[in-house]
Parts: structure tokens; sequence; C-alpha cells
């Protein structure tokens, strides 16, 4: 099966991959669902926007006691950087992705349409000044230096729409592709699980990867490879050269 999914890779002419939170588990990312979850953690009322632009001090507090240490510390696996080589290497054309940890980034890769935003970015929600979390130390609320506002992360809250951007994007290249890879997402979040459904409808060839069968292994995968993201990354390379 590898081998036919690298077949497949190798023929497309225009592949995509879509990926979730089962991509960066191994880079130590703890997904938001599940025994580990960061839900677990910390509040879910937390990332909801309501609750944020009502509470942006105590927001602030929270997120600042290690919800980002993680993520900055946090560096692409096996996985993310197979898929920045089949980038460099013409074999895949862009990324649509619901993580939010930017490891796609850091591997590499150019073209990553982040669905649910980036925990990179700081947004002032008053002029729209972006900023990266890089130029500010996080111990307390950070402020627009152009406005004094308190900053808001630039991930997708609950009750926020989809960045508009992005979003748009990875439809069109759902209508464009004729593969689309889906790498540790089981499909859960709406509306952006619909995306490799999107790709079938059009025509498009599905692999996809994941360790437990999801909505998409008995529905719409030609190939459904029952495997973690670093595992594929190491065991379908010497198919791919
Ligand atoms: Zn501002």
């Amino acid at each position: 099966m590898l081998k036919e999914a690298a077949d497949l890779i190798k023929k497309s002419k225009y592949a995509i991959a879509f990926t979730g939170a089962g991509i960066s588990v191994e880079s130590g990312i703890p997904p938001f669902r599940g025994e580990n979850g960061i839900w677990n953690k910390y509040e879910e009322k937390l990332f909801d926007i309501v609750y944020f632009n009502s509470h942006k001090k105590e927001a602030w507090d929270m997120l600042c006691d290690g919800f980002y240490e993680n993520a900055v510390k946090a560096k692409p696996n096996v996985a993310h950087f197979l898929l920045a080589e089949l980038e460099k290497n013409g074999n895949l054309k862009s990324i649509i992705t619901q993580n939010i940890d930017n490891l796609h980034t850091k591997a590499g890769n150019k073209t990553v349409y982040e669905v649910h935003g980036n925990i990179a970015n700081l947004l002032c929600q008053t002029d729209g000044s972006k900023y990266s979390i890089a130029d500010f130390d996080l111990k307390s609320a950070p402020l627009c230096r152009e406005c004094g506002a308190i900053l808001k992360p630039d991930f997708v809250f609950f009750g926020e729409q989809l960045p508009e951007y992005d979003l748009n994007k990875s439809i069109e290249d759902c209508h464009k592709c004729d593969l689309l890879i889906i790498i540790g997402s089981t499909g859960i979040v709406y509306p952006a699980a619909s995306m490799p459904n999107l790709a079938k409808e059009n025509g498009a060839k599905i692999i996809e990867v994941n360790p437990q069968e999801s909505v998409y292994s008995n529905t719409i995968a030609d190939i459904y490879i029952k495997m973690g993201a670093v595992d594929f990354a190491e065991n379908i390379k010497k198919f791919l050269d």
C-alpha cells in the first residue's frame, strides 16, 4: 500500500496535503481532544471569543502560563519534513492544515493554508496590526504598539469565522487537485473537515494516513494506510526515490 501511495504521489499532477493534530502529536503538541488533550488542561471558555473579548487580562494570564511555551519549543518531525521535501521536488502544491502550531512553515513548506490560524502571530482587533510572538516575552498580556490594545492570538477562537483567504485558497485547491493526502485528521472539526470530500467530489484520489480509522477510511479514501504520521514518513521514503 505504501508503494501504491508513493506511485500515486509521483504520477499526480496536482497533489495537496490535508493535515490535522495527528501529524504534530509526535512533535509534542497535545491535541485539543482526547486523553492528554488541551481541553483537559484549559477550560474551553479560554478559547471562546466572547469570553476572551470580555476577560482579556484573565485570558492572557492563563495563556501565558505554559500554553505558548510548548508551542514555541516544538520542532517539526519527519512527517512535516517529508511534506517539505515533496513540495521542494514539485510533488506537492500546497498544505491545508487544521493545526495552529506553525510546524509546516518551520519545516520549510511555502504554501500552507492555515484554516484555523497560527499560534506564531498576534493580532490587534482594533487596527488589524499583526505581530510575531517572538517580539513579546508573553509574561503578561501583549499590547499593540500602535494603539495599546491587548492583542489576540491569531488563531481561530470558538465563535470566530475562519480566515477568508486561507479558506478560499483551500477550496480552490480542493477543486484543482488530482490527489489529496490526509495525514492525522480524523475529520471531526467542521467546516475544514469537509475539504477531502470536496476534493473527492471533484475527482481527486484520496490517500489517508491515520493510526485509527476515521470518517474518511471507509468512505472516500482510495488508499487507507493505518499508521502514525512519523511511521508513514519513515516507511514511504524508499518508494518515493
Ligand atoms: Zn492596535
